[in-house]
């Protein structure tokens, strides 16, 4: 129990890859830099074979064990991109590029995954195959889809995937997880109403869209509370709405978009359909018409259970039984893992990142005193899940 032997070796490197990556922070797919500092470091590693441009900037890691008895093969993920936030941290290894940077702990997930792969590749004591995903595009651009659609799973196919999120709030040392719902999907919505625009001193003459817009953002509030049954989770949240230009004009339409997070594909589906509904009903008793884009981001992000049980046992090895709660609350936001989740068994688990700043907040850092703790995670998971034959 306790932070493997192996880190401390390791430590500074890895904490200094941590900070170069902080420093160079890339959005979305653009994780050029990234995505080639990162395959340097596996190639240098020894790592059997690293592919690159899967998913367009995604790297992927294969390291086989000393045998391979069982045929087994799991997957590692981590997650590469930035945020498009000014970093407000003050810190001496702050984003160096304007606009963007590593409010989420991206960084330090690849760097954690990074060791993980090092000291496996050294080491190989394992039996079967371990596949490292480091992944583009986990904030809004669906990169783990896009690994998928271009084979991630067909050409390695995986057992079983695993992935980590560190949590600030929660002390460094500790680990969250529970099986099923642990994340929202993640759903645009953008409404056009449309009226007829005229003269505002001769309102009878037009279709007026913003009382319809205003109409439509009352009666929606309905549907988590009316609609969805109690015990269920749903959030309906209109966020943006735009009419007209001129203090006299009646417009001709109106634009609002917004977002819904569920925990069940159903209520997902309900959700929509219920939006629809309202959105085009309300118009037409107005003499208007509403149409809904309705745009699926990111799935549900389920855990499974046996993966689940996996996954504690391997954190409880780490950090010690007391030290693991099982009973993660679920939350709204969502995450791309959920693709991995919906093709191969696997789990999420959250590392503590003590008490900094929340995720997606200009004064957020990974703290690389976290860095110890993943990388024992990984390779206790590896070992365990792949025991040596
Ligand atoms: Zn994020
Ligand atoms: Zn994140």
């Amino acid at each position: 129990m306790a932070i493997e032997n192996w880190v401390g070796k390791e430590l500074e490197t890895l904490t200094a890859f941590r900070r170069d990556l902080h420093q160079n922070p890339e959005l979305l797919y653009d994780t050029v830099r990234t995505a080639a500092t990162v395959a340097e470091a596996l190639r240098a590693a020894g790592v059997d074979e690293v592919v690159e441009g899967i998913g367009r900037t995604g790297v992927v890691g294969v390291i086989h064990g000393h045998s391979n008895k069982s045929g087994r093969m799991i997957g590692l993920r981590a997650d590469m991109d930035a945020l498009p936030i000014n970093e407000a941290t003050g810190k001496p290894w702050a984003s160096k590029v304007p606009g963007k940077m590593h409010a989420c702990g991206h960084d330090g997930h690849t760097t954690m995954l990074l060791g993980a792969a090092k000291h496996l590749a050294q080491s190989r004591a394992f039996d079967g195959t371990v596949i490292v995903i480091f992944q583009p595009a986990e904030e809004g651009g669906a990169g783990a889809r896009a690994m998928i659609e271009d084979g991630l799973f067909t050409r390695w196919p995986c057992n079983e995937v695993y992935g980590m999120h560190n949590r600030p709030g929660m002390p460094v040392g500790e680990f969250t997880i529970a099986p099923g719902p642990i994340m929202g999907s993640v759903d645009e919505v953008r409404i056009t109403i449309e009226g007829r625009g005229g003269h505002a001193a001769k309102p009878n003459e037009t279709i007026d869209p913003l009382p319809v817009a205003a109409t439509i953002i009352q009666s929606v509030q309905t549907i988590a509370s009316r609609t969805i049954d109690p015990m269920d989770n749903a959030v309906v949240s209109l966020c943006t709405m735009q009419a007209g230009n001129a203090f006299n004009v009646i417009p001709q339409t109106a634009e609002i978009t917004g977002t819904v997070r569920a925990l069940r594909e159903e209520v997902r589906d309900q959700v929509e359909a219920r939006l629809k509904s309202l959105v085009e009903n309300i118009a037409s008793g107005f003499g208007a018409t509403g149409k809904v884009d309705y745009i699926r981001h990111y799935p549900v992000t389920v855990n499974h259970e046996r993966e689940t049980d996996l996954a504690a046992q391997a954190a409880q090895e780490v950090a010690g039984v007391d030290r693991v709660d099982l009973e993660m609350a679920p939350v709204l936001g969502g995450e791309d893992f959920s693709f991995m989740l919906n093709e191969v068994p696997g789990a999420m688990i959250n590392i503590g990142n003590g008490p900094s700043a929340g995720l997606h907040h200009p004064e957020y850092d990974f703290d690389d005193d976290v860095i110890g703790w993943g990388c024992s995670y990984w390779t206790t998971l590896v070992r365990q899940r792949l025991p040596a034959a």
